[in-house]
């Protein structure tokens, strides 16, 4: 399976900067081994679309996406309209909409499908906060949260979903989850997958792992069984920074 690393760029960097990290992301020497994905914000697709050109390294992705493909909903943008600027990949459900701006299960769940329906890959974040964890929940919320999100999913294609579990605690604090911790959630994921769907889709869907990932770390969690790549947000600010985490992540 090959490793999927994305880019979280979250509310960083508008068109005027978009076009100058990825200039300067691809002058770097970029592991051809691996997948890696930039996740920019909406009003920076067109500058990343542009400087990119035909490119397909690092592939394009979006941090968001609403479920309807047009209509009365201000302020927000279809997966028709992502399709538009080539985008392939999708997070949904990240931990800071869901805090921040009350998506739920069912919302997650919604932009999941009408995403994959538009043939963009849906990137699932999941993950318990730090009362849950201490109080022994993750496996109750993973499953709650992957059982929610998979409702509406189809198990064809190439590469149908990814989730993306990245514990709250962990996000932009430098408390990366433990990798055997990371494994067994991933596990837990997996199993929820096969429940839904087959053995031999869980096996085949990548689960990344995310939450204060760096180059110093990276090795060790794509060398964890179950764990397919990583989801990188503030370690990714840097584009040089992030080529040579990529460049981590496959010694080869
Ligand atoms: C994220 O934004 O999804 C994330 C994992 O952030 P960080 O790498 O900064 O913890």
């Amino acid at each position: 399976m090959r490793t999927l690393l994305i880019a979280n760029w979250k509310m960083h960097y508008g068109p005027m900067k978009a076009g100058g990290w990825v200039r300067a992301f691809r002058r770097e020497r970029l592991p051809k081994e691996i997948d890696i994905a930039v996740a920019v914000p909406h009003v920076s697709l067109a500058a990343a679309r542009a400087s990119l050109g035909r490119a397909s390294i690092p592939a394009l992705a979006s941090q968001n996406s609403f479920w309807a493909k047009e209509g009365a909903y201000t302020g927000e943008v279809s997966p028709d309209m992502l399709q538009e600027f080539g985008v392939q990949y999708c997070l949904v459900g990240h931990s800071e909409r869901r805090a921040l701006l009350g998506e739920t299960d069912e919302m997650v769940g919604k932009k999941a499908a009408a995403l994959q329906s538009a043939g963009i890959v849906p990137v699932i974040c999941v993950g318990e906060n730090e009362a849950q964890n201490k109080k022994g929940e993750v496996n109750k919320i993973l499953r709650q949260q992957v059982t929610a999100a998979l409702a509406g999913l189809k198990p064809e294609g190439k590469t149908p979903f990814v989730f993306a579990y990245e514990p709250i605690w962990s996000i932009g604090t430098g408390k990366a989850c433990p990798a055997q911790k990371a494994k067994e959630a991933h596990e837990v994921i997996r199993a929820a997958i096969q429940k839904k769907f087959s053995a031999s889709l869980a096996d085949k869907v990548r689960v990344i792992y995310g939450g204060s990932v760096d180059a110093n770390n990276i090795s060790e969690y794509i060398t964890t069984t179950g764990v397919n790549g990583a989801l990188v947000g503030g370690a990714s600010l840097d584009p040089r920074a992030f080529a040579f985490l990529c460049r981590t992540a496959n010694p080869a």
